[in-house]
């Protein structure tokens, strides 16, 4: 390794640990060593210091420890006639640099110095990653729509190549953070200067202006480990295994480095994530700490991005449909606000549909688009409002008729994708609107149909081999084709309802959290749907048809062992082996015996609340406290990682409404706590099941947060309102 790299980490380490003790004492002198602290929406402490050592650092006393263990890390520069290979020294001192970076960021906080806001521009940095947003991208990160993460440190030469290094990241679907700086200019700035959109739904994330806001980025991939993973606090090799493996993350470092910078570097190097930088430093060839080179440099902007990706070892394939504006999950989150709108369609404004429809493949031609209309042209050119109707036919040899909604239901995404589009809701309840920017670079009506015509093949690549698109613009057409959409619409809804988990042989699994939780197993069912919300029977019995090797597998149920719980032989075949032998079995219907596993992107946790005889419910985001005395991110430190955790169970929201939900234990009745949200979100089909299970104001003798948030009061809640779980079976 070289020594000029060494002797900078180590310098830098040093620099550091001395500041983060000053700030400390300071901090103690002032408030009390007792003083307590944690990031924002946390179970983890200080992530980095709990991973690797186990230990929670509560309190500022606590901090004093944690910077004990850095200092035992730290080395002496390496003298000047001294040759030795460093590469040891170095990676010590970047791991007591991540230790103290992650101290000093817990005092600013303290000092109501974090998140950043800057002085000149008004603009705040996002600070530290909070569990809900990491656990809310969860499902991108093991579907693979996000395939890895960059941090940019330092500023571009120019505005230019700053947004253009950016925009190639983003339209590989990337998710990048931005820290640090070169003499007060950074890439952050060079965005806002063009007035790029930031932030989360962008993908571009400011953290802080300096270095060591890089240490979120890195807060952040070490709980992929301790959330997804299942990796224990402590088990520090297991941690650093895990990243260099699982999230593929790596660093562009623009513009001059410093100490500070490559001990940074070096921390970030512990755990296998590379750096390529613009500049003419030397290198780091392999020796086993990342997978390919560890430092490396590219001069030119245009080569970084793909430079970088190869360093890193990530495969990207990116699909693009032949529009002349951007394409990307970058893009989905985009807002149209009224005065950047060229033209709407739907939304209440004006009629409007989408369908997908099954053809013969004769009667279809692929990549066809019509707009039917009189004067269409025109009124298109003229902006507003207009009507829409869309028809989307596909074809294709193993196309069913089930997967027409599978499909139908990526309209959304599929626009939502394409820069300067926005697509919400579905059926004749669409609205779509195009901004100015779009239209000036050219997007058509006919380019809405081109985008689904090549996406829904690309996404369906085994079972759609041919699309047609017609899009019908005026008002009576419109509403003519709406209404034999709507007795589509209802026919489908119907089949759907009556489809039960005893109506089919064949259950499906999915597999994609094995990625980030190797022991994890969703089981997928008529009547039960992924953990993550995002994957229903249907859904995986499609992606198998598409995929025949890919992450859903069937699952023949055999033989019923267990019809209270929902015990089929077949699923316990097969989860033995997905599951690599972690999982022997699981019961479908119940949280008290051997529930499923859970990886870490649950919509929503259930947990017993003995002292009440029934379960609450709280959904990811929630950010108070339960009857079960911990908040969400608390519960759900102890419920993911591919665990199974009687008593506790993470589950997709719309499983509430499910017939099997929880019917081993009593079902529906056995809720005696849910959040207002739930509650708001789910209320027609709560209360139609409800009335089924004989209990049709059950809703109201659910308590929510309003009323409490500890057992006792629960119980007082409870007893007034008379709820059946008090009356029924003891749970335990
Ligand atoms: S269905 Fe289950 S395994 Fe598949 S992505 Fe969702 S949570 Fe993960």
């Amino acid at each position: 390794m070289s020594k000029i790299i060494a002797s900078a980490a180590i310098r830098g380490a040093n620099t550091l640990v001395q500041q983060a003790e000053e700030m400390l004492e300071k901090a103690i002198a002032d408030k009390g060593k007792d003083f307590a602290f944690e990031f924002p929406d946390t179970a983890f402490y200080l992530p980095m210091i709990y991973a690797m050592t186990a230990f929670p650092v509560k309190n500022l006393e606590d901090m004093r420890v944690a910077l004990g263990m850095a200092k035992e890390m730290l080395h002496p520069e390496p003298e000047e006639t001294l040759w030795k290979p460093y590469l040891g020294e170095a990676l010590d001192s970047g791991m007591a640099t991540l230790f103290a970076e992650e101290i000093i960021l817990a005092l600013r906080y303290i000092e109501g110095l974090e998140p950043v806001k800057d002085p000149e521009t008004g603009f705040e940095y996002n600070g530290f990653i909070t569990d809900t947003i990491q656990r809310n991208l969860g499902i991108q990160l093991v579907d693979g729509s996000m395939p890895g993460f960059a941090a940019i440190i330092g500023a571009a030469p120019d505005e230019e190549k700053a947004l253009k290094i950016c925009r190639e990241l983003q339209e590989k679907n990337i998710l990048t953070f931005l820290s640090g700086n070169v003499n007060g200019e950074s890439v952050t700035k060079q965005l806002l200067r063009q007035n790029i959109e930031l932030g989360w739904d962008s993908r571009i994330v400011p953290l802080g202006p300096d270095t060591i806001h890089t240490l979120y980025a890195l807060d952040w991939a070490i709980r992929a480990s301790l959330i997804f993973g299942g990796k224990k606090p402590g088990d520090f090799k297991g941690h650093l295994q895990y990243q260099k493996d699982r999230v593929f993350a790596f660093a562009i470092v623009l513009g001059e480095l410093d100490d500070i910078k490559w001990t940074t570097g070096a921390g970030a190097i512990n755990m296998g994530f590379p750096a390529v930088a613009d500049t003419d430093i030397p290198v780091i060839h392999p020796t086993g700490v990342c997978t390919y080179e560890h430092v490396d440099k590219e001069f030119d902007h245009d080569q970084i991005v793909q430079k970088s990706i190869e360093v890193r070892g990530l495969k990207i394939v990116v699909e693009k449909p032949p529009i002349p504006v951007s394409y990307g999950p970058a893009f989905e989150g985009e807002r149209i606000r009224k005065e950047d709108m060229f033209i709407e369609f739907g939304g209440q404004r004006t009629p409007a549909f989408e369908l997908v429809k099954m053809k013969e493949v004769e009667e279809v031609e692929d990549g066809k688009v019509t707009v039917i209309g009189e004067n269409w042209q025109e009124k298109y050119e003229q902006g507003g409002k207009m009507p829409l109707g869309i028809v989307i036919e596909v074809a294709g040899r193993k196309m069913q008729k089930d997967f027409e909604s599978v499909i139908e239901r990526k309209v959304h995404h599929s626009i939502n994708e394409a820069q300067g589009l926005w697509h919400m809701g579905q059926r004749d309840i669409n609205w779509i609107r195009i901004n100015n920017a779009a239209k000036s670079a050219g997007i058509t009506l006919e380019h809405l149909g081109v985008i689904w015509s090549t996406m829904m093949k690309h996404m369906f690549k085994s079972i759609v081999d041919k699309v047609q698109v017609t899009l019908y613009t005026d008002e009576a057409d419109v509403e003519r084709v709406r209404d034999e959409a709507r007795a589509i619409y209802k026919e489908r809804d119907q089949r759907l309802g009556s489809m039960t988990d005893e109506a089919v042989d064949t259950f499906y699994s999915c597999l994609l959290c094995q990625s980030f939780a190797p022991s994890h197993v969703c089981v997928i069912t008529p009547e039960r749907l992924g953990l993550c919300g995002a994957f229903n029977w249907l859904d995986t019995k499609a992606a198998f048809e598409i995929d025949p090797t890919g992450g859903n597998q069937p699952i023949e149920k055999g033989q019923l062992i267990d019809a209270r719980y929902g015990r089929y032989s077949g699923v316990d075949d097969y989860l033995g082996k997905a599951s690599g032998g972690a999982v022997e079995s699981i019961n479908l219907y119940t949280i008290m015996e051997n529930p499923m596993t859970s990886c870490g992107c649950f919509e929503c946790i259930i947990a017993i609340v003995p002292e009440a005889n029934g379960v609450m419910i709280v959904q990811r985001g929630h950010q108070g406290m339960t009857p079960a005395g911990m908040k969400f991110s608390t519960l759900a430190g102890s419920v993911g990682g591919g665990l199974v955790s009687p008593g506790f169970m993470g589950i997709g929201r719309n499983f509430i409404t499910s017939k099997k939900f929880l019917s081993g234990d009593g079902g529906l009745k056995r809720i005696v706590w849910m959040t207002k949200n739930l509650k708001e979100s789910l209320r027609e089909a709560f209360q139609e099941r409800a009335a089924e299970e004989g209990v049709p104001d059950l809703l109201d003798k659910i308590a929510d947060e309003d009323v409490c948030e500890d057992s006792e009061k629960l119980l007082e809640f409870l007893s007034e309102k008379g709820h059946p779980a008090l009356e029924m079976d003891p749970m335990i």
